[in-house]
């Protein structure tokens, strides 16, 4: 459901993706690690059109995102009204939750699709408190971000990235930002979403424990290429790639 197609992506004279080939089933959970600076943020922000690319091309549902499609045949450069449609179907979960400071829970996770999908406002409510209940905050509705823990706070940032009902979720190190006691109920939430969902989900982390319990395949980034790639019991259990083993034993 997701296609990297030979992308190029450079930051002025550095270039971090080169000829860069990244596929993603529908249904797939997916974690990618490496170290820090290998490239992670940099495929997830361009799958939310956050980074632009200087070659290649990315298909989201065999749509594609830098080229819009014209109505004639032939394709022009993404425009800013073709990128935003693009970017609705692809929900993100940052390291910090950004929720709206001014909205109550359930108002953060309405806001989009009452003004971008137009539900009815029932139909919005309705679809937030489910998922605000899904995320176990059924009793924090009407709370503001402030009177919110980090970790709940993550967990309505979730809730609002699923209530656009996305093609894919993507979360960059979630956790990372969070103290240490509440790591483990946003990482369950996600967990249980990967475990219980058929939806397509996308995870860079530093958590190995949540790697190996979470993903069905794992994706070892090293400059910017994925060096490995297979199921976690391959992975942690027997990587091929020296590099691997060295990033392992450094982060275990
Ligand atoms: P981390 O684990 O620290 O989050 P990462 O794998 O997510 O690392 P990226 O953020 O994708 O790494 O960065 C990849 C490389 O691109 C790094 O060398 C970084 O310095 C560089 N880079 C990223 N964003 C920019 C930018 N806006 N301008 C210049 N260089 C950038
Ligand atoms: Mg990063």
């Amino acid at each position: 459901i997701v296609q990297f197609q030979s992308v190029d992506k450079r930051f002025g004279d550095f270039e971090i993706l080169k000829g860069f080939d990244f596929n993603i089933q529908r249904g797939e959970k997916v974690v990618i690690i490496g170290a820090s600076g290998s490239g992670k943020s940099t495929v997830l922000r361009i799958l939310m059109t956050l980074e632009r690319i200087q070659g290649g091309e990315v298909y989201i549902d065999g749509t594609p995102l830098w080229h819009e499609p014209l109505p004639g045949g032939g394709s022009k450069p993404a425009g800013e009204r073709y990128l935003h449609r693009m970017r609705t179907q692809v929900g993100m979960v940052f390291q910090h939750f950004n929720l709206f400071p001014h909205m109550t829970a359930l108002r953060n996770v309405i806001e989009a699709p009452l003004r971008v999908l137009k539900l009815p406002r029932a139909e919005a409510e309705a679809r937030g408190r489910a998922l605000l209940e899904r995320v176990g905050l059924g009793d924090k509705l009407t709370a503001f971000p402030a009177q919110l823990s980090g970790g709940q706070q993550q967990r309505v940032a979730i809730a609002r990235a699923l209530a656009m009902q996305p093609k894919v979720m993507l979360f960059d190190e979630p956790t990372s930002a969070l103290d240490p006691e509440m790591i483990g109920e946003v990482l369950g939430v996600i967990r249980e979403l990967a475990e219980e969902s058929d939806l397509t989900m996308l995870i860079a982390t530093h958590e190995m424990r949540f790697a190996r319990e979470a993903a069905d395949r794992v994706c070892f980034f090293d400059q910017g290429r994925i060096l490995e790639d297979g199921p976690p019991s391959q992975i942690f259990g027997e990587p091929r790639e020296a590099r691997t083993r060295e990033f392992l034993a450094r982060v275990d």
